[in-house]
């Protein structure tokens, strides 16, 4: 995916909760939409231990990582998807 380096750059470490699922992972997942980016391998949850979601959200937008989607959440992790 070519959001990683920048994102690592952007960011520093942080930690891939999610990545590509299949269809029947996908549906498995409590806050997942049929039409997850993830399903097509467009998506990827990250969280970090040095920012919360919504800083990390800050930091993302405030960067030039390109993303059609970026959804912070309560649990710390962020959703983005190019
Ligand atoms: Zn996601």
């Amino acid at each position: 995916m070519t959001v990683l380096e920048p994102l690592r750059d952007a960011i520093g470490e942080f930690r891939i909760t999610s990545g590509f699922r299949t269809a029947e992972v996908n549906a498995l997942l409590p806050q997942s939409v049929p039409n997850s980016k993830h399903i097509s391998g467009r998506g990827l949850d990250i969280a970090s231990d040095h920012y919360d979601a919504y800083q990390l959200v800050g930091v993302i937008k405030s960067s030039r990582i390109p993303y059609t989607e970026l959804i912070p959440y309560a649990d710390g992790h962020v959703h983005i998807a190019i």
